[in-house]
């Protein structure tokens, strides 16, 4: 038996496919949400879920939640005196869910698929794979959530020919997924999204409100006061899902403070965030190359979308209802439920396929010449993100430096113009003879698989040696250290500032749009940023600004392009 698991920011949920359907599997409580929370006490006996949760409040030190958000990453959480890595806490949900499976089923089960946000980079997958393999499990698939969303509503729609947008907010991620459904093949056209929005930060906005009403500041009060706020919060967030006006009362160290708050100046609070989640859904449409009204339908999955603000803001965008799976916290899981079926040739499963798209630009580094001299650092894109999976894809690179004897090739993840500023995911070398600066050229193939396994060969046309590089599913020392590294590297990017203001501005302005750009308008904006950071470099303070102004009018035209697009579908309000 093979089993579908949706592992939440918030809560997680397992299901099978049994007697031709899906069964989603209640929990020792009988529950079907697990809220994925980890607890450990004095004894080293771990909590997971409810228990755990009722623990955070007294043991608010030996309690973690929302790691799923520093999957892949090198944070550290302590709970009684002992560190953990994300992947380890997620592999204690991980191995309950199974116990819980395993004692339903009564029988043992080794194999899972593991829903993951569409958006989640390879580290966080290889993270995600890694959780699942401490927790006891062989698994089979990484699915993307939004995907098996849209596979359990696309399930029900018999027979009929149909693209949709499913907008998915859970507790710590937001993701947009851009679908076909034809004749039982479905497509996935784009996804894209933030790994860093979620319901969570409503709960955040509204804490904060209510904190700024009585004049409190969040950075004076102490952890087990905060905890307790957060999930008065929380509370405070799902009664505006009934009601326009939320009357709010929190004790704390014996006082009681209060206040009402209307749903209207809550909703101005989170101006800010909404504003953010505008970005990838531009993308997502851009990138499938869909107006809005190609659009048949708007699907709403996660727990978040509940919100009556979030409803109203996707009417606003859209300019129509958005239509809600039955359950929008069961979707995934039943997706993934839907998958075990599929995977394990279920004769009640009706032949189904699913095609899903890479949602990050994979590429390497190379040199590229800005008029004048070499300046190396660039970032040459070979996979574009969007790009449907399984794919292949050769490019050639040819030696910078006389009697250079080897090439390395650096893989890269990401939509930087800048190679440092993208994610390492490990590098190839290879010797070539020596000879004069570009005479011996190199084939670079990237292939990547449906699990998003990266596999990349380079090929030297003189000698025909070839070298192989599997970016494995399994986290090795050496890519952690370099992950360290390169986070390091982005801190002090951030940290250095130029001194113009204007500048500065025009720069990152550059580097977001190259970044929102497809191949054909990145080359132009990376050849005008180049011209700008050379006539930068002179000091001569006339030829900067008539080059910036030069450089803003580009980007202006840009953008105005782009807003055209969008007013045009309706989608800029
Ligand atoms: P998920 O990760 O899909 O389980 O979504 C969890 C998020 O949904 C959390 O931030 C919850 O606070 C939020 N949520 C669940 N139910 C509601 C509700 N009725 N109103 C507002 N937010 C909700």
């Amino acid at each position: 038996m093979i089993v579908g698991i949706d592992l939440g920011t918030t809560n997680s949920l397992i299901s099978c496919f049994r007697n031709g359907k899906v069964e989603i599997i209640p929990n020792r409580l009988g529950k079907l949400l697990t809220p994925s929370v980890v607890s450990i006490d004095n004894e080293g006996v771990v909590y997971v879920g409810q228990t755990a949760k009722e623990r955070e409040i007294l043991f608010p030190f030996d309690t973690a939640r929302n790691f799923k958000r520093s999957m892949g990453t090198e944070k550290e959480f302590t709970l009684n005196k002992q560190t953990f890595k994300a992947e380890e806490l997620s592999s204690f949900v991980l191995k309950s869910l199974k116990e819980d499976a395993e004692d339903y089923l009564q029988e043992t089960i080794e194999e899972a698929i593991i829903s993951v946000p569409a958006y989640f980079n390879d580290m966080q997958r290889k993270a995600t794979k890694k959780a699942g393999e401490l927790a006891g499990f062989t698994v089979k698939r990484i699915i993307n959530e939004p995907t098996a969303a849209a596979l359990s509503y696309g399930m029900d729609q018999k027979g009929e020919s149909l693209k949709y947008l499913v907008f998915d907010l859970g507790g710590g991620t937001f993701d947009i997924s851009i679908l076909e459904l034809n004749d039982m093949i479905m497509e996935v056209h784009a996804i894209a999204g933030d790994n860093y929005i979620g319901g969570e930060n409503f709960t955040n906005v509204l804490a904060h409100l209510f904190l700024d009403k009585n004049g409190i500041d969040f950075d004076n009060l102490d952890l087990p006061t905060r905890n307790k706020l957060m999930k008065a919060a929380e509370n405070w967030k799902c009664e505006f899902t009934k009601k326009d006006e939320v009357h709010m009362s929190f004790v704390m160290h014996g006082t009681v403070y209060e206040t009402t708050i209307h749903q209207d100046e809550y909703e101005k609070e989170c101006a800010p965030l909404l504003k953010k989640m505008k970005k990838p859904i531009e993308k997502s449409l851009k990138d499938s190359k869909l107006t809005l009204q190609d659009i048949d339908e708007i699907v709403l999955v996660g727990g978040a979308t509940r919100m009556p603000i979030v409803r109203r803001f996707v009417k606003s965008l859209f300019g129509r209802e958005a239509k809600t799976l039955i359950d929008p916290d069961k979707s995934i899981v039943i997706g993934a439920g839907l998958q075990c079926g599929i995977k394990s040739r279920d004769k009640e499963i009706k032949e189904i396929i699913l095609t899903d798209v890479c949602p990050y630009t994979l590429g390497t580094e190379v040199i590229s010449n800005n008029g004048i001299f070499d300046e190396d650092g660039h970032y040459l894109p070979i996979i574009e993100r969007n790009t449907v999976i399984p794919v292949s894809k050769t490019t050639k690179v040819c030696t910078a430096h006389d009697n250079q004897k080897q090439i390395t090739i650096k893989v890269l993840q990401g939509e930087s113009r800048l190679a440092y500023n993208n994610l390492l995911l490990g590098e190839v070398s290879v010797s070539v003879p020596v000879g004069p600066k570009g005479k011996e050229v190199i084939e670079v193939t990237y292939t990547y698989d449906v699990n998003s396994l990266l596999e990349v060969e380079v090929h030297v046309l003189s000698t025909g040696a070839k070298e192989h590089l599997i970016i494995q599913n399994d986290t090795n020392r050496m890519s952690e250290e370099e992950l360290a590294y390169r986070m390091e590297q982005l801190k002090q990017y951030k940290q250095s500032p130029r001194d113009e203001e204007a500048n500065k501005l025009i720069l990152l302005r550059g580097e977001r749009l190259y970044e929102e750009s497809s191949s054909y308008t990145r080359k132009e904006i990376d050849e005008a940023m180049m011209r700008f950071e050379r006539v930068l470099a002179s000091n001569d303070l006339q030829a900067i600004e008539r080059e910036r102004e030069k450089l803003k009018s580009l980007l202006d035209d840009l953008e105005q392009e782009e807003d055209d697009v969008f007013a045009s579908s309706g989608l800029l309000s």
